[in-house]
């Protein structure tokens, strides 16, 4: 019997981590996390200037660590009343934690009209091993809608108790884990992602 294709999902963020485990359970790929492999005290510094270039710089990383192909995210909330901004600085818009990042964007957007346009980017990057540069594969999803000053919901991370997904009146917070999974930015690369992994592990044509 053929054994499975191993693919290693390069992030340390737990969150992510079983997010795009769940976005990927219909490629029949054995999904390994840093910590299966040895490589969870493995960092990479996130000074790219966009989204690509920071997923390229951990699928990179974690590839030619492992000698695997990798997935990786970079992702962000862009609000338009302030340029765009927090983008792909958003985990380091503050010290601490989500809730000090959340009330420093709230901040930010105090004295600002409203509605605080926003939308949610992911960009995912999939290295695959190569002499002497991984080969790289990029997709991105975005995710609409606006931000709320009264944050809502226990579901999620990060910005979403504070973000009201376009069309609906719900945070990305209020939507269940399955729900959040069909809608968001993440979702959205992941799924614009799959043609090239199947093309990648020789999966055409399985179901
Ligand atoms: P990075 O991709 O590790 O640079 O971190 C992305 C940051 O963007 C996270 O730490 C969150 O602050 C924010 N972010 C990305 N995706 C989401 C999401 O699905 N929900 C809420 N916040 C997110």
């Amino acid at each position: 019997m053929q054994s499975m294709e191993r693919l290693l999902l390069a992030s340390g963020n737990r969150d992510k981590l079983s997010e795009l485990t769940a976005l990927l359970v219909d490629v029949p790929v054995q999904l390994l996390a840093p910590a299966d492999v040895g490589l969870d005290q493995l960092e990479v510094l996130e000074d790219g200037v966009d989204y690509a270039a920071n997923a390229a710089l951990k699928a990179a990383a974690f590839s030619q660590a492992s000698s695997l192909p990798c997935l990786a995210d970079d992702s962000g909330l862009e609000v338009a009343a302030l340029g765009g901004a927090p983008g792909v600085h958003s985990a380091r818009l503050s010290p601490g934690d989500d809730a000090q990042r959340r009330a420093r964007l709230l901040e930010l957007l105090a004295g600002h009209p409203q509605p605080w346009t926003a939308r949610f980017v992911s960009t995912v990057c999939l290295a695959l091993p190569g002499d002497p540069q991984p080969q790289l594969h990029f997709a991105q999803g975005e995710c609409r809608g606006q931000i709320v000053a009264q944050a809502r919901g226990v579901g999620g991370f990060g910005y979403d108790p504070i973000f009201v997904v376009a069309g609906t009146g719900r945070t990305m917070a209020e939507f269940s884990f399955k729900e959040k999974n069909q809608i968001s930015h993440r979702a959205d690369a992941v799924a614009r992602i799959k043609p090239q992994l199947r093309a990648a592990f020789g999966l055409d044509g399985t179901l």
